[in-house]
C-alpha cells in the first residue's frame, strides 16, 4: 500500500452541489478513508439499532439529526478515524458540531488542514438533484442526465433496481436546502473567517472534471 503523506480534510457543499462524487473520486485517487456521516446515519436506520431508530424519521424529512447523535454515529468507531488520510463528508454540519469535530481531533489524534467548499447556486443544486438514483445494495450513485447506469435502472456494479432516495423526494429537496443555508452555511463561514490560510472555495459550477482537478489543486495533489 502507498504511504501517504497525512491530510485531513473536511468538505462542505450544498446538497446538490457534486460534493459527494467529488469525494468519492478524490478517495479513490489519493488514498482517503471516507468519512460520511450521512452513510453511517443511513446504516444505521438499515440496521435498526437503537440510534438508527431514533433518527429514522429526522433523514427521511431532510432535517438534520441533534448534534449528539452526529458525534455518536463518528465516536462509536473511532479506530475507523485512525487513518493518515481523512476526508469528512458532512459533519460538521451544524454550529453546535464545531466544537465536536475538534473534540474528535483531540480524542483521535488528528488535525483538519484544509476546509474545502463546492460553492454552486441554490438554483443549480436543485436542478441537478432530481434525476439523482442510488443503488440500495453498494451505495453507488447515478444521475439520469449526467451519468446514467449502462442499462436503464439497474446498478453497473451488481445489477441491483436503483432507487431514488428517501430524502430527494421533490418536497423535500426545498427543505434540504433550507436547512443548508440555515445551518451549514454559518459553519462554512465560521472556517472562512477563523481558517483563512486552511480555508478554500471551489466554483462547482464548472463541468465535473474541472471541478475534480480544481479540488486536487488545491489540497495540493496534482
Ligand atoms: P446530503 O449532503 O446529500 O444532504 P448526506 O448523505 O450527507 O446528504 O446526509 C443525509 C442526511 O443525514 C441529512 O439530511 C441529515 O438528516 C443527516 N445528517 C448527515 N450528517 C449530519 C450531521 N453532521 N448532523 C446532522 N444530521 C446529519
Amino acid at each position: 500500500m502507498v504511504n501517504h503523506p497525512p491530510l485531513h480534510v473536511v468538505a462542505f457543499g450544498r446538497p446538490g452541489s457534486g460534493k459527494s462524487s467529488l469525494a468519492e473520486r478524490l478517495g479513490e485517487a489519493h488514498g482517503f478513508a471516507m468519512v460520511r456521516t450521512g452513510v453511517l446515519l443511513r446504516d444505521a436506520v438499515r440496521q435498526g439499532d437503537a440510534l438508527g431508530r431514533q433518527v429514522e424519521a429526522l433523514l427521511a424529512a431532510g432535517r438534520l439529526v441533534p448534534d449528539d447523535l452526529a458525534y455518536e454515529v463518528l465516536a462509536r468507531d473511532l479506530s475507523a478515524l485512525r487513518h493518515n488520510r481523512l476526508l469528512f463528508d458532512g459533519f460538521p454540519r451544524t454550529l453546535g458540531q464545531v466544537p465536536l469535530m475538534a473534540r474528535l481531533e483531540q480524542a483521535v489524534g488528528f488535525e483538519i488542514e484544509r476546509y474545502v467548499e463546492i460553492a454552486v447556486s441554490p438554483d443549480e443544486a436543485l436542478a441537478r438533484m432530481g434525476g439523482r438514483r442510488v443503488c440500495p445494495t453498494c451505495a453507488a450513485t447515478y444521475h439520469l442526465r449526467k451519468s446514467p447506469p449502462k442499462a436503464e435502472g439497474v446498478c453497473d456494479r451488481d445489477g441491483t433496481p436503483l432507487v431514488g432516495r428517501a430524502d430527494d423526494a421533490p418536497e423535500v429537496l426545498g427543505v434540504r436546502q433550507a436547512v443548508y443555508d440555515e445551518h451549514t452555511g454559518p459553519v462554512v463561514e465560521h472556517y472562512r473567517r477563523t481558517a483563512p490560510d486552511r480555508f478554500v472555495a471551489i466554483d462547482g459550477e464548472q463541468p465535473f472534471e474541472e471541478v475534480s482537478r480544481d479540488l486536487e489543486r488545491a489540497l495540493g495533489l496534482s
